[in-house]
């Protein structure tokens, strides 16, 4: 490359992992474009109404609408948590359509993202309705193990984009544009991860997952069985319950349906109209649905809140990085592989950490190393890190599946990672404390947490300083 010509980097999606990555890219001066197959930024946060009508399950990968946000979302951690180090999430109580609540509905969290925008200049650096369709190295360069990152460091990649439509098709020839990296956020809360349960595949009546559930009026007057008592299914079973005729909540066995988790409990109790049932047996033609007890349900709708899957349709990388069992490998730190490293990077592949705060070390990382101010270790060091990781994790009886669940609520890990890799300000002690009291009272209760004023002094202090300090960050922008 020129001396002096920026290397030019493709971040595939606009969503909270995207955005921060170009916001890091183009502080260390990087020529950034992100493709973005929605018409706006905003990832998950954009609610999109529509839903994949003719794949209800989401069977088919990869599924065409990308937001999996339901009507009804509010925030589960706290918004004085959920901002970008030197933005952060502050109330706009006098903007209009905004809601300056601690835990505000999902649009609050899109306008955060907008403002973020705004404020950083991002606009013109996003290509919107814009899918990249394939990303590949274009002619893979001999592997040169060098010290510092993988054997196809310096891949160029070429990446194939198509122009999307309002109405979800692609239209037009595909365009293509060589790049010297890519950062990978796609996301990872749109491909459905199903059950395979007996009789799935010869069932006539309604069955979705829950990436195809907006709002509950379709449902009324129904007998529908909500498959999993995790997040989403908690939160579509108790607003069913208004509506439905019957709402069967099933839990992961015979013994978990008999004796639930205390949150688990607690809804039961204030929802009569919510039964749970231990995991689903098997499904009749009829419309009966079995459960692992014995007992029966004869149900309109199946609803599956059993998770989603990373999917990357568009990437080929020749087989160095895989999904096996809902794992992404190998990546260092959850965001590099090493054979090709830094030229292919990935954000936003954790789970249950504070975002956008790790998301945004991640990029901060990327951008280091891609401007050369940080150095990676040798492609086997860190592949020595990675089976490392997994074996502590086997041992500690984690399953592969949660390869990348770095528990917020642990903390260690989480600022152990930010601190090592970047130089991002520390998370505040009172912060740590607001998230593990609003994370206590969640389990308590899931539906009165977000109403609860039980705030330490030491959070109301920090509180006070945030609002001065973060009002300001908004004004000098
Ligand atoms: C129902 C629900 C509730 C949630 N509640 C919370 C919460 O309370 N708190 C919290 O912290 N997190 C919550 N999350 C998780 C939240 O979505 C993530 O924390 C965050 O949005 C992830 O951001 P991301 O940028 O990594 O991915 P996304 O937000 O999914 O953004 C990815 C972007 O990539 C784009 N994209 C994908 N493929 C392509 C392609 N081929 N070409 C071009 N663009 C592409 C997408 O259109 C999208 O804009 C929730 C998720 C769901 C589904």
């Amino acid at each position: 490359m020129a001396r002096g010509t920026p290397k030019k980097v493709c971040v595939v999606g606009a969503g909270m992992s995207g955005l921060a990555a170009a916001r890091e890219l183009r502080r260390e001066g990087l020529g950034v474009t992100v493709m973005e197959q929605c018409g706006d930024v905003g990832g998950q946060w954009l609610y999109d109404p529509r839903i994949d009508a003719d794949d209800l399950l989401g069977a088919k990968a990869p599924v065409k609408v990308h937001s999996s946000m339901y009507a009804s979302v509010r925030l589960v951690s706290p918004r004085e948590c959920m901002g970008f180090s030197d933005f952060q999430f502050v109330p706009r109580p006098g903007a209009a359509g905004r809601d300056a609540r601690r835990f505000p509905v999902h649009r609050e969290v899109y306008h955060y993202l907008k403002d973020f925008c705004a404020a950083f200049g991002l606009a013109d650096a996003i290509r919107l309705n814009t899918k990249v369709v394939r990303v590949a190295m274009a002619a893979p360069p001999p592997r040169d193990a060098c010290c510092g990152g993988g054997g196809y460091s310096n891949a160029k990649w070429l990446v194939r984009t198509r122009h999307v439509e309002p109405d979800g098709s692609e239209a037009g020839v595909a365009a293509e544009e060589v790049f010297d990296a890519v950062v990978v956020a796609n996301g990872h809360y749109s491909q459905p991860r199903l059950p395979s349960i007996e009789g799935m595949a010869a069932w006539r009546r309604r069955q979705l997952h829950s990436h195809s559930y907006r709002v509950p009026d379709p449902f009324r007057d129904e007998v529908v069985v909500v498959v999993c008592c995790g997040e989403s299914g908690l939160d579509i079973a108790t607003e069913l319950c208004g509506v439905a005729k019957e709402v069967h909540l099933t839990a992961r066995s015979v013994e978990e349906a008999a004796m639930p988790a205390p949150m688990v409990s607690k809804m039961l109790s204030k929802h009569a109209g919510i039964r749970l049932r231990p995991q689903v047996d098997r499904l009749c033609e009829d419309g009966t649905v079995v459960f692992a007890d014995g007992s029966r349900a004869a149900a309109d709708s199946v609803i599956y809140c059993t998770g989603y899957t990373y999917s990357f349709p568009f990437l080929d990388t020749g087989g160095l990085v895989t999904v096996r069992d809902n794992r992404v490998g190998p990546l260092y730190e959850h965001t590099f592989p090493p054979a090709l490293a830094p030229s292919l990077s990935f954000v936003g592949i954790p789970t249950r950490i504070f975002a956008p705060w790790f998301f945004e070390a991640q990029a901060r990382w990327i951008a280091l190393v891609l401007s050369g101010k940080k150095a990676l270790p040798p492609e086997e060091e860190m592949l020595r890190a990675v089976q490392e990781d997994y074996r502590a994790r086997e041992a500690a009886g984690v399953p592969v599946r949660h390869t990348h669940a770095i528990p917020a609520i642990d903390r260690k890990d989480i600022c152990e990672f930010v601190y090592r890799h970047t130089d991002l300000p520390r998370m505040e002690d009172w912060k740590m404390e607001l998230f593990t009291i609003s994370f206590v009272n969640t389990m308590e209760d899931r539906e009165t947490f977000r109403d609860r004023d039980d705030d330490s002094e030491n959070v109301r202090e920090g509180l006070r300083r945030w609002r001065r300090v973060s009002v300001a960050q908004y004004e000098l922008r």
